[in-house]
């Protein structure tokens, strides 16, 4: 028997559940098809092309040269793909975003009514989205109950399984010129200093998994929250294209002491969860307020300060250190990703789909459900969501989370020379302390855009009259 094997977002061999059915049953086809009609994220042009593309190359060696790229329409390229080939099934890991659950639906029902078999698995969520419930059988609306009542409660997630030992192909093992026939990678190559440090694919996802297992684990709860340290993972791209899955990193953390930094790593993929499940319940979420009285916000349009924000132009060092470690390596440090975030929405009032949609664009570990519930919950706007009033200071959390300067300095380097007291706030320097770091404000750094005192009070004002239309 002949099965086609599509990849989506499980990029890797190893703990892959279709790929093993697959092997079992018989001769084995992996494909991987760019739909150009998947409206959740669009993929070209943008920095998770590029991974993809670096990923593709990675899963293709893994995979002796047998992987075939496509783009177009998955069912019609499914229905070739087997006619050419004698296969007589499909099987895939599932993806639950809202277009996939859609279409994934669509193309089982395509492909049974034209006799191949489809079956999907569970690749990429230690929990299934339908499977915890609160009591009354509705989903859960807060993170907490969702996780230790729901979640822990539930079932155990699956046991991982093993890459197949010995895979037979169908076909003959191609270059990888199909690859760069996707053109995923941009004409001018702005991408290579992107992916300098990053490594696609399944054996970078373990390496960082080991790295971080030895190095940054312990110390995760409280170091977490530092930008400029090694405490966090960096395995969200590795995550968002299924390098590796959850469930390898939840059985790894079994051999861990278990002690409140690992239970601390489990909360946050709990999170990753949490958004997957609001994103299956609530498919709205991406795109209307989870909490409608948002839809009252009288939302800022101010282009300039959006662009100035994208840019890492603000005139806020910890804003500016964040916009720019996003473009210039496709990610951002939680932390300053909530600065960043809370700064656009509050400060400049811009609605958080303008920040989402820049994110997107941006990050290489863009994910529709992580990133959408994520700016929610900043705005204030989302599920359990931070309180609107919680207007984060940027110069306050950059004298806490970066005390030394050195997030700061590393990616707004035109201010290096500013001692660590004014380093987030160089508008406070006396004029002798800029004149000392050689530093002109306005000229070599940009004056703030916004005051931060002056916007913060406009934000609240602005909350209560949302409130107010109660
Ligand atoms: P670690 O701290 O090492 O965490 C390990 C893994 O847990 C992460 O890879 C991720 O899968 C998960 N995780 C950690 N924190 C969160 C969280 N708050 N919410 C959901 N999952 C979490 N994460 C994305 O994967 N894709 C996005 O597009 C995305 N957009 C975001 C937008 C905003 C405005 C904010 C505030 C957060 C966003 N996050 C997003 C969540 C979080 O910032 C990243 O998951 C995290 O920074 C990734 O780095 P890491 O792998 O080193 O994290």
């Amino acid at each position: 028997k002949k099965t086609i094997v599509w990849f989506r977002q499980d990029l890797r061999v190893a703990d892959n559940p279709a790929l093993n059915e697959a092997a079992e049953r018989g001769d084995v086809l992996p494909i991987l098809i760019v739909d150009e009609t998947d409206q959740d994220m669009a993929l070209r042009g943008t920095a998770r092309a590029v991974w993809l593309h670096h990923s593709l190359l990675a899963l293709d060696k893994k995979l002796g040269g047998h992987l075939q790229v496509f783009a177009g329409d998955p069912e019609q390229i499914l229905l070739a793909v087997a006619a050419e080939n004698g296969a007589d099934a499909v099987f895939w890991n599932r993806c639950y975003t809202p277009h996939r659950i859609i279409a994934d639906k669509q193309i089982k029902q395509f492909l049974s009514e034209r006799d191949l078999a489809a079956r999907s698995f569970n690749g990429s969520l230690l929990w299934e989205p339908w499977q915890v419930l609160k009591k009354d059988k509705t989903p859960y609306k807060v993170f907490t109950p969702f996780y230790k009542k729901g979640c822990l409660s539930a079932q155990a997630p699956r046991a991982t399984v093993a890459a197949p030992s010995d895979i037979s192909f169908v076909g003959e093992a191609s270059d990888q010129s199909m690859i760069d026939g996707l053109e995923l990678l941009p004409r001018h190559d702005w991408a290579a200093k992107m992916m300098a440090d990053w490594q696609p694919g399944e054996q970078g996802a373990r390496e960082a998994w080991a790295q971080f297992a030895d190095n940054g684990l312990m110390g995760y709860k409280n170091g977490r929250n530092f930008p400029a340290k090694a405490n966090v993972s960096r395995l969200s791209p590795h995550l968002a294209f299924g390098e590796i899955s959850p469930h390898q990193i939840w059985a790894a953390l079994e051999h861990q002491p278990q002690n409140e930094d690992v239970a601390h790593f489990r909360s946050e993929l709990a999170w990753r969860e949490f958004s997957a499940y609001l994103l299956y319940h609530f498919p709205t979420l991406p795109f209307e307020n989870f909490n409608s009285k948002f839809d009252q916000m009288p939302w800022q349009i101010d282009q300039t300060a959006l662009e100035k924000w994208q840019r890492g132009q603000t005139g806020i060092p910890i804003v500016d250190a964040g916009m720019r470690e996003l473009w210039q390596t496709g990610y951002m440090h939680n932390r300053v990703r909530m600065i960043v975030a809370s700064f656009l929405t509050k400060n400049l009032g811009v609605d958080w789909r303008e920040g989402a949609k820049w994110f997107e664009h941006c990050l290489v570990d863009a994910d529709y459900a992580n990133n959408r519930a994520s700016w929610q919950w900043v705005a204030g706007s989302g599920a359990d969501a931070a309180p609107y009033f919680r207007v984060f200071n940027p110069v306050l959390q950059a004298e806490k989370f970066d005390p030394l300067g050195a997030y700061i300095r590393t990616f707004v380097p035109e201010i290096a020379e500013l001692p660590n007291k004014f380093l987030g706030k160089p508008f406070e320097a006396p004029a002798q302390v800029l004149a000392d770091a050689g530093l002109e404000l306005g000229i070599a750094y940009p004056h703030p855009i916004v005051d931060l005192k002056q916007s913060r009070n406009r934000a609240l004002a602005a909350y209560q009259t949302m409130r107010g239309q109660d």
